[in-house]
């Protein structure tokens, strides 16, 4: 298991490279998140051994079990998932970057609850891309004013913006790609003066796309870790 994971860390930070250069990113520009719900303590202690130090979480509960018991190993924590307002405190106790912010409110919670003796809480907007009825995050029309928000919160950092888009079907118009629409925004918005650096995209069917497109951020799990288990599942193959 060990073996496996440092395999794939191996072979997918030697991808990361060779599509930098291919797309002139410049060197270190795109950052490997390990998603690690539902993964074991010593599956993560095995991806940590292997040098990677930010790890992402869906469930506010798992993360801060995770963070507590792997207190000893230098992990940067980064929260994923929906975001609930009863859970908004735990999250800015143990976390350091939260991917899915998208109400005022959860802003201001964030705030709050940040405790004082930590940096401010990195955040990234969570937007709906697609524009799809079930799914979080702003419209791309809401973004600019929860920017401007987001300056009145001293214990938040905004960083940029996430998004996790429907699959990319085709290509042959840049309108047809999130990636690209999402940059296209985030550009405009850096130059109406928004210190953003961060497009967290690209997940492990489609990160190269994403790296194409200026993502700063890609989100891995199954590239890393293997395929989940569904849940209630009892054996792994
Ligand atoms: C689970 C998850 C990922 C990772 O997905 P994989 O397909 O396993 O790479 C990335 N981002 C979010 C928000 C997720 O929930």
């Amino acid at each position: 298991m060990t073996h496996v994971i440092q395999q794939n860390l191996t072979r997918i930070l030697d991808h990361i490279d060779i599509l930098s250069q291919q797309y002139q990113r410049p060197k270190n520009a795109v950052q490997l998140l390990a998603v690690s719900k539902t993964r074991t303590d010593d599956e993560i202690r095995a991806a940590h051994a292997a040098g990677q130090h930010h790890f992402g979480e869906n469930y506010a509960q798992e993360l801060v079990g995770k963070a507590q018991r792997l207190a000893d190993l230098s992990i940067v924590w980064h929260f994923i998932g929906p975001l609930q307002t009863n859970k908004c405190r735990l999250i800015a106790e143990h976390g350091s970057w939260v991917h899915s912010v998208w109400r005022e409110k959860e802003m201001r919670l964030l705030n709050q609850q940040r405790p004082s003796h930590l940096p401010p809480l990195n955040v990234c907007l969570q937007i709906n891309i697609d524009e799809e009825a079930t799914k979080s995050g702003l419209l791309l029309s809401q973004v600019a004013s929860l920017c401007e928000q987001s300056q009145v919160f001293p214990q938040l950092k905004l960083r940029g913006f996430m998004i996790i888009p429907q699959p990319v079907v085709a290509l042959d118009n840049q309108q047809n790609n999130p990636f690209h629409r999402l940059h296209e925004h985030y550009l405009q918005l850096r130059s109406q003066g928004f210190a953003l650096d961060t497009l967290s995209m690209g997940m492990s069917d489609d990160y190269p796309l994403a790296i194409a497109e200026g993502a700063t951020i890609i989100r891995l799990g199954r590239a890393i870790f293997g395929t989940r288990l569904a849940k209630g599942s009892v054996s792994e193959v």
